[in-house]
């Protein structure tokens, strides 16, 4: 088959396109998916450059996939031949106490990562344990549906999960025009809240305000909670794509007893804190990083909907990997890049 082999880490020149790697053969509890939509995520770039010491190599990467179902292996009872399928990323044992609790994200005992201990989308097939698949509604197209987990999914689980954004209530959100940012927006409006989003961009505005968002905050200083205030009083939910950059005033923007959920970490540095401010406020801050089963599948019944139209930016040949890779280096990308094997 054909698929995009990383040898060793290193720049994106080490996705080298083979025209001949063996195709996986089934194995029990596992199944054979013939990869329709591979999304081009910022993670394979970190990954790629050696971020996930643990990453086995070589490796084909991406860990978005989305596509049919073609073998099923011993003891598999949930799907079938000619399934539609979309991945959720981490495995997980089911048995644990954050499994049973319904934050298999977090398991314990984390069995495999597709794309990182396992192999990735970038390929005609993909070998995956079949309990990490999520059934696919036909209406939702592969190209639209294999980064949803990555994008929707994590908005999901920050937003309901973590910050309990509830309806009528107020969100921020930073680093809106990113790829989590566009997908958040829609989420909190799906959840029935108010988006105010922030950007560094006068030229986002209007594309902002076509996603949902109620109010745009143009900001260069990064000072942007007395706007948010100004205009909102203070916001119930803050959720944070950027990182170090604009997290003291998201904190800043809250309202008592608000809660921030960070999602994002671009300059991976630390930030300050004012314990002050959180004590006499009764503020929380928590961080999300993954999608549940049960957030993926209320994503994809949005999407069915049209309550949620996923951001693709452009959909690209499995030979072009090395050029959507450097696309997203370059960080001109709106919404995702999807590899069509
Ligand atoms: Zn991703
Ligand atoms: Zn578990």
């Amino acid at each position: 088959m054909k698929a995009v082999v990383l040898h060793e880490v290193g720049p994106a020149e080490n996705l080298i396109t083979e025209a001949e790697w063996p195709r996986p053969s089934v194995q029990p509890g596992r199944v054979t998916v013939r990869v329709r939509a591979a999304g081009v995520c910022y993670r394979d770039v970190i990954d790629r450059l050696g971020g996930f010491p643990y990453m086995k190599r070589p490796i084909i990467p991406g860990h978005e996939i989305a596509g049919e179902v073609v073998e099923v292996g011993d003891g598999v009872e949930d799907f079938a031949v000619g399934d539609r399928v979309v991945n959720l990323h981490r495995g997980a044992c089911g048995e644990c106490e954050y499994c049973r609790a319904g934050h298999e994200p977090r398991c314990m005992r984390q069995p495999y990562a597709v794309g990182l201990t396992i192999d990735g989308g970038y390929a005609e097939y993909a070998l995956l344990p079949a309990s990490c698949l999520v059934a696919l509604p036909a209406r939702v197209p592969f190209e639209k549906a294999c980064f949803l987990a990555c994008t929707a999914g994590v908005a999901l689980r920050g937003l309901r999960g973590h910050a309990r954004l509830d309806r009528g209530q107020t969100v921020l959100i930073t680093g809106a025009s990113g790829g989590v940012g566009l997908h958040a927006i829609q989420v909190a409006r799906a959840l029935g809240a108010r988006v105010v989003a922030v950007t560094s961009s006068q030229a986002k505005v209007d594309s902002l305000r076509a996603r949902g968002a109620e109010e745009v905050v143009v900001s260069t200083d990064l000072a942007f909670h007395k706007q948010v205030k100004q205009l909102t009083g203070g916001v119930d939910v803050a959720f944070d794509c950027v990182g170090e950059p604009t997290l003291n005033a998201s904190v800043r923007s809250l309202k008592p007893m608000g809660r921030c959920v960070v999602a994002g970490n671009v300059t991976v540095s630390r930030f300050e804190l004012n314990p002050g401010l959180m004590i006499l406020n009764e503020l929380s801050l928590s961080g999300t990083s993954a999608c549940s089963r049960r957030d993926l599948e209320q994503v994809l019944d949005w999407v069915t909907e049209g309550a949620i139209e996923p951001v693709l930016d452009e959909v690209l040949d499995l030979d072009d990997a090395v050029k959507a890779h450097r696309r997203l280096e370059s960080r001109g990308v709106t919404g995702r890049l999807v590899l069509k094997p």
